[in-house]
């Protein structure tokens, strides 16, 4: 029996179907991703369904894809190396991110988490990204129209913190609103170097450990109507 088309959409054929996203999570791994809770998600999660339909055959490619705006749906591989770095301890409470773009990252941490806020400052990307978490049944997200360089002061503090756009420099606020023993995963740099790093809350300070080199869109002031 044929699937209903908005199901059919979410299962998808072709380049869209689960053998290619197999195929994916098999690079995955190939490239260093251990955490098999993490690329069990990734086998799951369609991330044909957060992209464009014109870019659909690309979905399943380990490549950061554009999304509208001059902003990328994120890698793959930075998508897994971020959220396995996030969750080294397990389960969340609360997780903050920030630059929700089209939803993906944010389909991903649900599962890892009881609680996802995240914050985009282009309104536009709030609505698509809010329908297609809907469509997917993820219920334990809420989606903020602000400026991530801020935080979001009234929920903090936060056991995990991803941040999916590069500042030159780790906004403080970012840090305080980190709970003991909390991680926050950020790309630092400028266009030509960034630097991911894991920071993590100790009792009297802060550790710091460098995951990776990466190329993300910057983090910018302020919000875009
Ligand atoms: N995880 C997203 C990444 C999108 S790219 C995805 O896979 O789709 C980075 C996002 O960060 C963009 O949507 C951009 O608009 C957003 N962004 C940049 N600066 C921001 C800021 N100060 N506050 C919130 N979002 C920001």
């Amino acid at each position: 029996m044929p699937l209903p088309a908005h199901l059919s959409r979410f299962y998808g054929s072709g380049l869209t179907s689960q053998a290619a996203r197999d195929r994916l999570v098999e690079r995955l791994r190939d490239q260093g991703i251990s955490n098999e809770s993490v690329l069990e998600i990734i086998r799951q999660t369609p991330r044909h369904h957060f992209i464009d339909e014109a870019l659909e055959n690309h979905a399943y490619n380990n490549t950061a894809l554009p999304i509208g705006f001059g902003q990328t749906i994120s890698q793959p591989y930075i998508v897994a190396k971020m959220t396995e770095a996030l969750i080294e301890n397990g389960r969340l409470e609360k997780v903050l991110e920030i630059g929700t773009g089209c939803g993906y990252q944010t389909a991903i941490l649900a599962h890892f988490s009881n609680q996802v806020y995240s914050i985009e400052r282009i309104g536009s990307f709030l609505i698509s990204a809010q329908k297609r978490l809907e469509q997917l049944k993820i219920k334990n997200i809420q989606l903020i129209h602000g400026d991530g360089y801020l935080g979001l002061k009234e929920y903090a503090p936060f056991q995990g913190i991803l941040v999916a756009a590069a500042p030159p420099e780790i906004p403080r606020s970012l840090l305080e609103q980190l709970a003991l023993n909390g991680r926050l995963i950020i790309p630092v740099g400028d266009a030509q170097h960034q630097t991911l790093y894991q920071i993590t809350r100790t009792r009297n300070n802060f550790e710091s450990k460098i995951l990776d080199k990466v190329y993300f869109v910057p983090l910018k002031e302020g919000l875009y109507t």
